[in-house]
């Protein structure tokens, strides 16, 4: 999500920084920015696109020199993509330039106050708050570290912050909680980036930052404190990568990458947006149009692909959360469909890349029919997040992956939060919270699956070269056993197929034998005994089983070959977790056959073709 590049040292700034920006492009990003520092003044660019607009924008201006600079390329979560919008934000005096990256969760209060005190806010974003707060604080006298240090215990939320001071351009501040920065370390100068592969043609010693740390960043010294002004350890790591090695950092594809981003992706979509004080849900992006939603009788909702069957979770979502009733359909079917529609019917568009020629179709077929429209959308200002009346977006950073795996688990968590918002309920109280208070814990639960990662490319390897595969849940997790399908259809070109379990008998049973393998999402709730009966079936047509099952489980072991135990959960959680060993296992199936899992044949990212 987003790339920042720092330089201060004895070269020239800008063509780092321009390079640097070209190396993390694969983050994704929609703008760009540049300011250089020198004893002669700051100069600063913004473009909207590529970095080669930002570079050709910059090019003949022979003024762009310094030693010191930062540069950004932004992935908009607050505000559009636009010039005024872009990185770096300055406050009013000019003083205090910063990039960031991340999301500023109170910068709706910070910006009331600091408005208050006058401050004239150039741009929509969260960012330029922290900006005016340091410079409110250097108003009242503070240096320039302890004005920046209380403005860190102020801003809740998630930040990597390179920070310029353009009084003294002989010190570059770096800043992080939750978002990722390195500084790289260099001879007579030093570096700081968003990840290693920024500035890996000029030096392979890095600084990984610590979340609470501060660090002062001299051409010829690196001093890093935490908040209380307390020097911390050092530890520089050599790193013998290559360009790509060094953006997927640890891991070998950027699935496996993104797969294990999933516990910050579920923190990232409902962050700020739990009041749990309350005991209730803020969707900012959905409150200009509150009065139309609490009028909905029926909502429909539209997608393909991945984004489909996390429609499909929301199905049961809304009906048991909020009471709503709600179907799901393929946009690609809706779009060719003549139904007849009530008042008070709503449509709601999911897609990651917000370009899905399906989806947007029938988004615009609805708004024919004069319907109102929701989105849950990944990319900001993308086509179905401006054409829809009011949305959500998911702040997951971009999917480089073609096959969705983060995306999934943030658009599932979003819906428990629409739900949740859509509510009408009498027992609203007591579900909301536990539903609200269990939420914050998936991400440690996901993590914990995580761990799993040996042990599930072990089965992996075991069922590889099987030719089929079964995957079978219900309610909840039956989507998900359509999701586990498609994920392993799609990077180890297995066939497999998704079912109701309750369906077994009505049909797949006839394929089970000894070489057709079921894999069985069945945690523990309401309906696993239901499920245990499905598999005593499979079983006695000795096709093999392998479950994904709830700690401490004891049955399942007498019922299934191999058990993927994952935590405990509520059950309108569960996809959240159960699709977590699927996507590994689909992973680890795909690069044992020796298949590219990030570029599987025939697929593309963004489908913008009908
Ligand atoms: N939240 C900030 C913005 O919208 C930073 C986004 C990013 O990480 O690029 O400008």
């Amino acid at each position: 999500m987003c790339g920042i590049v720092g330089y201060i040292g004895e070269k020239e700034a800008l063509p780092i920084l321009i390079n640097g920006l070209k190396a993390l492009e694969y983050r994704g990003y929609d703008s760009a920015g540049v300011a250089v520092f020198s004893k002669n003044g700051i100069r600063e660019k913004k473009t909207v696109g590529q970095v080669e607009v930002l570079e050709k924008a910059v090019g003949d201006d022979v003024d762009f020199k310094g030693n010191l600079g930062i540069a950004h390329t932004r992935w908009a979560t607050h505000g559009a993509p636009s010039e005024a919008n872009a990185h770096p934000h300055s406050d009013c005096s000019r003083r205090v330039f910063l990039v960031h990256n991340g999301i500023i969760e109170n910068y709706k209060e910070l910006k009331n106050y600091l408005s208050e005190r006058g401050h004239i806010f150039k741009s929509e974003t969260d960012t330029e708050s922290v900006a005016h707060l340091i410079e409110d604080f250097l108003e009242e006298g503070k240096d320039f570290k302890t004005a920046l240090i209380d403005t860190l215990k102020m801003i809740r939320g998630a930040y990597a912050l390179a920070i310029a001071d353009a009084k003294n351009p002989e010190i570059l501040y770096a800043a992080k909680l939750s978002s990722p920065l390195v500084i790289g370390v260099g001879k007579d100068e030093n570096f700081l980036a968003s990840d290693p592969s920024a500035v890996i043609g000029n030096t392979r010693d890095f600084i990984y930052l610590k979340d609470g740390e501060l660090a002062e960043i001299t051409r010829d010294k690196i001093n890093i404190s935490n908040l209380e002004k307390q020097p911390t350890p050092i530890e520089i790591v050599r790193l013998e990568w290559n360009l790509e090695q060094a953006q997927k950092g640890d891991f070998p594809h950027f699935m496996l990458k993104e797969i294990f981003e999933g516990p910050e992706i579920v923190r990232f979509a409902f962050r700020g947006r739990i009041i749990s004080k309350e005991n209730r849900v803020m969707l900012g992006g959905l409150e200009q149009v509150s009065d139309k939603i609490k009028k909905i009788k029926r909502l429909i909702i539209l997608a393909c692909g991945t984004s489909y069957y996390a429609g499909l979770v929301g199905e049961y979502l809304f009906e048991e959360i909020a009471k709503l009733p709600t179907e799901v359909h393929f946009a690609s079917e809706f779009r060719y469909r003549e139904e007849p529609f009530d008042e008070g019917t709503a449509v709601l568009a999911i897609s990651q890349s917000g370009e899905t020629a399906d989806t947007l179709a029938a988004l615009r077929k609805a708004k024919e029919k004069g319907l109102l429209t929701l989105g849950i959308v990944n990319t900001v200002g993308s086509t179905i997040a401006r054409e829809t009346n009011a949305g959500v977006y998911n702040h997951a950073g971009p999917e480089i992956g073609v096959a969705s795996t983060k995306a999934f688990l943030s658009q599932i968590t979003i819906l428990v939060l629409m739900a949740i918002y859509l509510s009408k309920s009498n027992d609203k109280d007591s579900l909301t919270e536990s539903l609200l208070k269990e939420l914050e814990k998936i991400p440690e639960k996901i993590e914990k699956i995580l761990l799993q990662a040996p042990a599930i490319e072990k089965l992996a390897l075991k069922y590889k070269d099987c030719g089929n595969f079964l995957f079978i849940g219900r309610r909840y997790n039956y989507p998900t056993a359509l999701e586990g399908a498609l994920k392993l259809k799609e990077v180890s070109y297995i066939h497999a197929e998704g079912y109701g379990a309750g369906e077994m008998k009505h049909g797949p049973l006839a394929m089970i034998s000894p070489d057709f393998p079921t894999m069985a999402i069945v945690p523990q709730n309401g309906v696993s005994e239901k499920i245990y009966s499905n598999l005593e079936e499979i079983k006695a047509r000795k096709g093999p089983i392998l479950a994904i099952a709830t700690e401490g489980d004891k049955k399942i072991s007498s019922l299934a070959n191999d058990v993927i135990y994952i935590p405990k959960t509520i059950e309108p959680l569960e996809p959240l977790l159960t699709v977590v060993p699927l996507q590994l296992f689909a992973y680890y199936a795909g690069v044992n056959r020796g298949f590219n899992v990030d570029k599987p044949r025939n697929l593309a990212k963004s489908v913008t073709v009908e």
